[in-house]
């Protein structure tokens, strides 16, 4: 990828982007680290060519198969919480998706394993890390349903698709201390929830962040 397509042209200039940010700060984003990742991200290169310039409004986007980009606040906010539990060396998210949120974490943590059970979605998200030149990402075709035993445990588990109930293998994947964000509901309305592990006990706090709209979880592969 060349730097003209990086730092994007037109509609995706740095004043949109600055732009975004300030939007982020007023609706209450406040970890320095997590702003300054958004800000030097580009969304852009996440969403087909047809949408890119929309790339820094902040809305949810469409990337194909049904399936969404995030809307940057809801990134921002998941994000932060997930770094509220200190520093983290290993985090898991259930669906990729374009791989944006993975971008994001990639570079706040030290290291991200993502599943997605849409292939051409995972294909199309491992090509942008690899541009990006993002070397601390596992990404597997696998239904995160059960999260992914194989790199378990985790610091922080973050889920982008919404089931109706907590997946007991999402905490009992969770290191000691641990902290699980997901949204938990049905299609019309979901709650953010987060789980925090007690110590290494199987006690877990719980606390509802806020109303959400995520594409549902489901099960199964899709190639
Ligand atoms: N984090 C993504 C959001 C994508 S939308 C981004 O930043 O673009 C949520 C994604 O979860 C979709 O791509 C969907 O296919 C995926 N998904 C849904 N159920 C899943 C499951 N059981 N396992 C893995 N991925 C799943």
């Amino acid at each position: 990828m060349n730097s003209i397509e990086l730092a994007g042209i037109g509609m995706t200039s740095q004043r949109t982007r600055e732009r975004l940010i300030q939007r982020l700060i007023d609706q209450g984003i406040s970890s320095q680290p997590v702003l300054d990742v958004i800000r030097m991200t580009p969304r852009h290169i996440f969403l087909d060519e047809a949408l890119s310039h929309r790339a820094y409004e902040d809305t949810a986007l469409p990337i194909g198969f049904s399936q969404t980009l995030s809307q940057p606040y809801i990134v921002a906010r998941m994000t932060e919480i997930l770094l509220s539990s200190g520093p983290l060396k290993k985090v898991l998210e259930i669906g990729t998706g374009s791989g944006y949120q993975t971008t994001i974490l990639s570079q706040l943590v030290g290291g991200v394993c993502t599943v997605e059970r849409i292939e051409p979605l995972l294909r199309k998200a491992r090509e942008r890390f690899r541009k990006l030149r993002l070397s601390n990402i596992t990404a597997e075709l696998s239904d995160g349903s059960f999260g992914w035993d194989k790199h378990a445990p985790y610091d922080g588990i973050i889920t982008t698709a919404a089931p109706q109930a907590v997946p007991e293998d999402l905490l009992r994947q969770l290191a000691p201390d641990g902290i699980l964000v997901i949204p938990i509901g049905n299609g019309i309305s979901q709650d953010l929830r987060v789980f925090r592990r007690q110590g290494d006990s199987a006690e877990f706090d719980e606390e509802i962040v806020e109303k959400v709209k995520f594409v549902p979880l489901l099960g199964g592969l899709s190639r």
